[in-house]
């Protein structure tokens, strides 16, 4: 009884902390550093700033080492989608981010038998390295989007923050996708994510990207964008290219050719992505611990950036917000809009526990 009582409280506290953490853990997002950050460190700084830059707006060094100037808020609550985990304040973006999303949000209701979106982490009001979670998401052209629903109510603000992560993955099974959870509506959400031509990469977990490989007939010319990578097994992550014209934003290599359902793919599944470090060597010294990232190691533009004037308000810098009247205004649209019914085909995952999955703890990667 002990022994049972004992493990289900560790589940129990493991679980209680990828909700505390969020979208970050239980996506194996989680940086190295989880001991807190030295007063000058970048990240401390860039989590303590919370209002954007005034325009224009700049993605500026890159998606894993960077910040911006000029982001724009996703409103809260549109007609199809729903910010989630409010009280992290990110989500800000490049304005082509946030305009993105909202479209991305109505087509897949249109085109993908989908409700409307779940929209995690973007990125703070001026990028940069988070406190915790996240390796990239730091110049606004990183965003995150659950493989729950919307539901059909607006969730408050509590929900937001403690409504727990599904995962798509098969517990106590090695990278399997669970049957009674995926559908083929969150096929439909990958490949539509896939479809706009500034999207350059989709990141999902191994399992996810199998899946789709086996099961996807439809048009495989956008298949190759979905990126196999630990974690996102309850979350997807959409990656834009570098705006055009934005001179200071640093392009990651093109995604190769093809489908991606290949080697580089199989390599997942085989031991060596799972494998835990090697232990030392007895008689080696202890290594290093990383430095932490000071501003002076980021872009020499993202110094600027934090000392930059803020936008008056929230509300100011919230995209069709008042400073963009006329534009394409979610947050007016909601008062008249109900939330969308939800799909046919769409599951039951309300309620249902949390469960950070099968897989490893994080890796550095460059997501
Ligand atoms: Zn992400």
């Amino acid at each position: 009884m002990a022994f049972g009582f004992t493990q289900a409280f560790r589940t129990f506290g493991r679980l209680a902390l990828a909700g505390a953490i969020g979208a970050g853990l239980a996506a194996g997002e989680v940086g190295a550093g989880q001991k807190t950050p030295s007063p000058g460190s970048a990240k401390a700084l860039f989590a303590g700033a919370s209002l954007p830059t005034q325009g224009p707006a700049q993605p500026i060094g890159f998606y894993a080492k960077g910040c911006m100037t000029g982001a724009v808020a996703l409103p809260t609550d549109g007609p199809t989608w729903q910010a989630m985990r409010l009280s992290r304040n990110r989500r800000w973006g490049n304005p082509a981010m946030i305009a993105l999303l909202e479209r991305f949000s109505q087509d897949a209701v249109r085109y993908a038998g989908w409700p409307g979106i779940l929209v995690g982490d973007i990125a703070q009001p001026r990028g940069g390295p988070m406190l915790n979670g996240h390796s990239s998401h730091q110049i606004g052209l990183d965003a995150d989007i659950w493989f729950m629903p919307m539901p059909a109510r607006r969730l408050t603000a509590e929900e937001r923050e403690n409504l727990p992560f599904t995962t798509m993955l098969q517990k106590n099974k090695f990278l399997t996708v669970n049957p009674k959870v995926w559908t083929e509506s969150r096929a439909r959400l990958l490949m539509l994510a896939a479809s706009y031509p500034q999207v350059e990469r989709i990141f999902v977990n191994p399992a996810i990207k199998k899946k789709m490989c086996d099961t996807w007939t439809g048009d495989r010319t956008n298949l190759g964008k979905l990126r196999p990578i630990y974690g996102h097994d309850s979350h997807f992550h959409i990656r834009m290219k570098c705006p055009p014209g934005a001179a200071g934003c640093t392009p990651q290599a093109a995604v190769a050719a093809g489908d991606g359902c290949d080697k580089s793919l199989a390599y997942w599944f085989t031991p060596a992505p799972w494998a835990p470090p090697k232990p030392p060597k007895p008689d080696a010294k202890p290594p290093k611990p990383p430095r932490e990232m000071m501003v002076s190691d980021m872009p020499k533009a993202c110094a600027a950036v934090l000392d930059a004037a803020s936008v008056t308000s929230m509300q100011a810098a919230t995209y069709g917000g008042p400073s963009a009247a006329g534009g394409p205004s979610a947050a007016s649209a909601l008062a008249a809009a109900p939330a969308a019914a939800p799909a046919a085909d769409d599951d039951d995952d309300d309620g249902e526990l949390p469960d950070v999955g099968p897989v490893p703890n994080d890796k550095p990667v460059v997501q």
